[in-house]
């Protein structure tokens, strides 16, 4: 009778032992994004080949959220991410292809337990009313309803009441200038492992507020946002409730979507009162100090801003050509700064700098040491400038543009002013990028960027900081562009409208 006894027992234990697995079974994720800042009134296109694309294992490379993901026991399907510098609107074939690369994938993972979208939230393609929506209507189709989807997003970003039914989870950097990055991607990854892990059914309540701001009037560092922002925290703290995002939205982008909106999620219907007190009472407070959003840095026109620099003797001032700012979606090719420069005379100065590939060539060909005459910028950006005829010495050419890489730049002298001619559209964001020029930022009187506000490794450093208020795709002055599609009245296109969170 005992061997039969034992059989039995065995028997009984590999069976709870297989179900108990059964039970534990590895969730899978699949990962995926398209992620851009389009800027309508921007008359340059975005190509395919201005995406950095990366496909499977290369996706997670060095990637803290992907770390998570990995801790938490989950398998996880990199499908493509695809990233390209703000811009133009997207052309329709490059996002068609890309979409299609994902949901050819989603089709061949089998079933999936979640899904994570790295975006930006400002994406418009040519020909889509809102290819965000396309985007996600297409996965929601493939993946079914039990999927969880959580996103990770810019807080620049636009996100439609289209979108937001499809997605489940939502989060958003909390500064900007942007320092969060990782955070807000581990954020999304960690909320989706939670609500895969304790079966939440995530209830997002959001209140679109009617404002048009640009990113240099919404800093989290300073007032009113700061104070605004900083009630985060306690606000995911609240019983019930998982996140809260304050997307400031994406000016530049004349669509019915943009506009500042706050999201706050909930575990699930139970605390949607709550998420939606918290919503209304974030979107009243930002509302309310709807005025205070200003400059937080003296600006005006680019002539005064050069004269200003006399007040700041021994001290580098940086100026940002606001109007181009490539950060923003501007071509970068912008001439109005380096003509006030040479007219103002000023000495020690660095324009940095004016993306030009034809101008490059000519300065490779001509070789350091040399004179050049150029017809500098103003190639791109046709609406605003016109090239600017100059005589100049090549000074340097980086190892990059000698070898004819993307990142290639030469430094040309004028009278005076060092400009940095680029072969690619990009920005003076970091250190390392003077250093690639093989010049010290500090070391001039005057630093022009095609920015808006700093980036945060120039905001640290920088001694003093002016605005230029030039005209351009990403002019400061709301009033001043060619609004049709926004939804109206907003502020502050109707400043005198009335307005309440409900
Ligand atoms: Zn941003």
């Amino acid at each position: 009778m005992k061997r039969p006894i034992m059989y039995f027992l065995s028997v009984l234990l590999l069976f709870s032992v297989l179900s108990c697995k059964t039970e534990h079974q590895q969730k899978k994720v699949l990962t995926l994004g398209i992620s851009h800042e389009s800027n309508t009134f921007s008359t340059l296109p975005v190509k395919e080949t201005d995406f950095r694309v990366s496909r499977g294992d290369d996706v997670l490379k060095d990637q803290k959220w992907a770390e998570v993901l990995r801790q938490a026991d989950i398998e996880i399907i990199p499908t493509l991410h695809a990233y390209a510098w703000p811009g133009g609107v997207v052309e329709r074939q490059a996002f068609e292809s890309f979409l299609n690369e994902i949901l050819d994938s989603i089709k061949n993972a089998g079933n999936l337990d979640g899904i994570y979208m790295d975006m930006h939230g400002a994406l418009h393609v040519e020909g889509y009313d809102d290819a965000q929506v396309t985007m996600i209507n297409k996965i929601r189709e493939l993946a079914g309803n039990e999927v969880l989807i959580s996103g990770s997003f810019d807080l620049h970003g636009n996100l439609s009441p289209d979108f937001v039914k499809e997605i489940d989870l939502i989060t958003a950097y909390r500064t900007a200038p942007h320092r969060d990055a990782d955070e807000t991607r581990i954020r999304a990854a960690r909320m989706l492992i939670d609500a895969m892990n304790f079966n939440w059914k995530p209830h997002i309540e959001y209140v679109e507020i009617p404002i048009l701001v640009p990113g240099e009037k919404s800093i989290t560092e300073v007032e009113p946002l700061n104070s605004v922002y900083s009630q985060i925290p306690d606000v995911t703290n609240t019983e019930g409730l998982i996140d809260a995002s304050i997307f400031a939205g994406y000016c530049w982008a004349d669509l019915p979507r943009s506009a500042m909106r706050v999201f706050v999620i909930a575990k699930d219907q139970k605390y949607r009162s709550s998420a939606r007190k918290e919503a209304v009472r974030l979107a009243q407070l930002i509302w309310d100090d709807r005025e205070k959003m200003v400059l937080d840095v003296p600006s005006g026109p680019v002539d005064e801003m050069i004269s200003r620099t006399e007040e700041y003797t021994g001290r580098t001032v940086f100026i940002s050509d606001s109007g181009d700012n490539t950060t923003a979606g501007a071509p970068g090719d912008n001439t109005q700064v380096l003509d006030a420069l040479l007219r103002h005379e000023v000495k020690n100065t660095l324009m940095a700098g004016i993306v030009d590939p034809a101008a490059l060539k000519e300065c490779i060909n001509a070789g350091c040491g040399k004179k050049i005459k150029l017809s500098l910028g103003g190639k791109d950006d046709t609406v605003f400038c016109k090239p600017i005829e100059i005589e100049a010495t090549v000074l340097f050419l980086s190892p990059d543009s000698l070898m004819g890489t993307d990142r290639g730049v030469a430094v040309i002298e004028t009278d005076g002013v060092k400009t940095v001619i680029l072969k690619t559209r990009r920005s003076f964001t970091e250190i390392n990028d003077f250093k690639e020029t093989g010049l010290d930022p500090l070391s001039f009187k005057i630093v022009v960027v095609k920015l808006g506000y700093l980036f945060p490794e120039l905001r640290d450093i920088a001694p003093v900081h002016l605005i230029a208020l030039t005209s351009g795709f990403c002019n400061l002055d709301m009033r001043s562009l060619p609004f049709k599609n926004v939804r109206r009245p907003c502020y502050p296109l109707d400043d005198d409208m009335e307005w309440k969170p409900l």
